[in-house]
């Protein structure tokens, strides 16, 4: 049987929770269609221990209902992910959502009828859904990557992902644990698993920046002097580049001395804490110098928090700057190297041969293990949208499409393939951001644009090839002019073998985008065709 509805949303995490809510307000049919067997997305999966925000929970949540953000009370400053899981929770049940998205179902298919203006949705289970929009919410995080290292089916215990970790948790309590991985996830794990495990080895390729968090419980004062302002504070974060108030300094760095540039840093690490350290000056990854001083400075620090000085030297990256990599924010994550039964395996130099029936075998070593830990991170930005069949106009997919990286127009729409839309797709600042105000400007800026096709009696809006070249043309130069891309980052799918290389995130800032897609719309859409 064939369902009818407005609008298809794919994905219930923060976004197409909030497009199921608002296009619901604006009096649409909505099914949203979610693979998991709850919602949330990235905090419905990632339940590793430690995880947790790195941007504060009284911005890093929904600010589109007053109401809302005066109810939610947070107990920390940065909230873990039960809390947030709780949250979002909340709010689908406060906005009655959950009976409009469609639980256990994942989508393969996505194909325009060019005839009707129609978009026919299939899921895994066969069943076909059809709407004149179909909006895709599918993350940019929400692909796990494990690498095929040889022999992973060999390894006799239990492997774990910390993006999809078991429900139930799991005991670590005396155990030999194997960590491989040290992004975000990695960082944040380590020393819990690290006060659980009888030994922790944790296998790390590249080192990261990490700064402290700092984070600490919520108190009475901070809280009322959020909910005393909130609607001028989240419009305020709305004219940042990232969507976040996060003390971010105007003054560019190189126009400062070295003496004072140290004490902001000293500031933000000791005071402040978590990602304002990248806002301490605005060129902190466009100033060689500035990137240079900065990226010492943690390297500094890290010399001064781990005992061991060859240990210190393998946790301080040095081939490449701050910011190259997405910055990391931990609790007490150096200082771990410090106990007696963690070691750090550094397989730049002593690479993963394979695993084993009973560990891991680098070139030079072996490990014997109980558990082994991937914390490998993500076919970022394009993978879950690559993952569906989705075929466009004159019968053309999204895959071959992108075959040499993705092309959007203000990262929201394909040319080729109308009434479809991406939340925070690629080329739009999305995980440069503060993503829940992201989605929520998406989802927002996508419900006027079909608000204006039923005003103006239009059946389909597609972004033309033109506007869609010049803007990927325009986020590719704004990259080129950072030292950004030259990391090995997931931001230029170096993660993901074959992943060709663009740097997909756009680095010119939330508030420009804002007003640039703002300018779009008002303009009549300016770079759409409309028919
Ligand atoms: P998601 O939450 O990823 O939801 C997408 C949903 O789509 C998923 O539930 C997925 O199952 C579903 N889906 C995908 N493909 C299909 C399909 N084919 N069929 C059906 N369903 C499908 N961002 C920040 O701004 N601040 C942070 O502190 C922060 N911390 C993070 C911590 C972790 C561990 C991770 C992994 C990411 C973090 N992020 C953070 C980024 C985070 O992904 C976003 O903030 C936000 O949660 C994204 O919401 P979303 O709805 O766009 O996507
Ligand atoms: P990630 O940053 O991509 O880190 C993956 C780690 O696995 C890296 O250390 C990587 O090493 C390593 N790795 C990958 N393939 C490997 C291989 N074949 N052999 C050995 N090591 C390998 O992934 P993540 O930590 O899950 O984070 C992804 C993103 O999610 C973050 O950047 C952030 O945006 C978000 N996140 C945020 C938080 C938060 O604090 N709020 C927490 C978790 C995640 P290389 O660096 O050498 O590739």
């Amino acid at each position: 049987m064939t369902a009818k509805v407005d609008v298809i949303v794919v994905g219930a995490g923060f976004g197409g929770l909030y497009a199921l809510h608002r296009l619901r307000q604006d009096g649409y049919s909505v099914k949203v269609l979610e693979a998991a067997e709850s919602i949330g997305g990235t905090w419905y999966w990632n339940r590793y221990p430690g995880a947790r925000c790195d941007v504060e929970s009284m911005q890093y949540s929904y600010s589109f209902s007053n109401e809302i953000q005066q109810e939610w009370k947070w107990s920390e400053l940065y909230a873990a992910q039960p809390e947030i899981l709780a949250y979002i929770n909340f709010v689908a049940d406060r906005l009655d959502l959950k009976r409009d998205v469609q639980l256990n179902t994942r989508v393969v298919s996505a194909r325009f009828d060019e005839t009707s203006s129609t978009w026919e949705v299939r899921t895994e289970a066969g069943e076909v859904l059809v709407a004149p929009y179909c909006i895709m919410a599918t993350g940019c995080l929400s692909i796990p990557m494990v690498p095929d290292f040889p022999g992973l089916k060999d390894f006799k215990g239990p492997v774990y992902r910390t993006s999809d970790w078991p429900h139930e948790g799991v005991d670590m309590t005396g155990k030999r644990v194997g960590l491989i991985g040290t992004g975000s996830s990695g960082i944040q794990a380590t020393p819990i698993l690290a006060a659980q495990a009888s030994h922790l080895y944790v296998f790390q390729r590249t080192p990261n920046y990490s700064i402290p968090a700092l984070n600490r419980p919520m108190t009475r004062e901070y809280e009322r002097s959020w909910k005393d302002e909130y609607p001028e504070r989240r419009l305020a974060a709305r004219k940042t580049r990232n969507n976040t108030l996060n003390m971010a300094g105007s003054k560019p760095g190189r126009d400062v001395s070295r003496d004072e540039r140290e004490a902001e840093f000293e500031r933000r690490w000791t005071q402040i804490g978590g990602i304002s350290f990248m806002y301490a000056y605005p060129d902190m990854t466009s100033d060689p110098e500035v990137n240079a001083h900065a990226s010492e400075f943690v390297r500094r620090k890290i010399g001064a928090l781990v005992h061991d000085p060859d240990v210190a030297e393998k946790l301080m990256p040095s081939d490449y700057g701050i910011g190259g990599k997405r910055i990391c924010v931990d609790t007490a994550y150096f200082e771990t190297f410090n106990r007696s039964n963690v070691t750090l395996v550094d397989i730049r130099s002593d690479p993963i041969e394979r695993l084993t029936a009973t560990g891991v075998k680098t070139k030079s070593q072996s490990f014997e293990l109980d558990v082994i830990v991937m914390a490998t991170g993500f076919d970022a930005m394009t993978g879950a949208l690559k993952r569906i069949d989705i075929t466009g106009r004159a019968g053309v997919k999204l895959a071959d499409r992108w075959a040499e990286g993705p092309k959007t127009y203000i990262g929201m729409a394909v040319a080729g393939f109308p009434n479809m839309f991406l939340i925070t797709g690629p080329q739009s600042p999305s995980v440069f951001t503060n993503m829940v105000t992201s989605v929520e400007q998406h989802v927002d800026w996508i419900a006027d644009c079909i608000a204006h096709l039923k005003t103006n009696r239009r059946k389909a809006i597609e972004a033309t090839a033109e506007a869609e070249a010049r803007w990927v043309a325009h986020s590719n130069d704004l990259a080129s002019k950072t030292m950004m891309p030259n990391a090995n980052s997931w931001y230029v799918g170096a993660n993901i073998p074959g992943k060709p290389r663009i740097f997909m995130p756009y680095l010119g800032g939330a508030a420009v985008y804002q007003d640039y897609i703002a300018d779009v719309a008002r303009k009549n859409y300016e770079g759409f065709s409309l028919a």
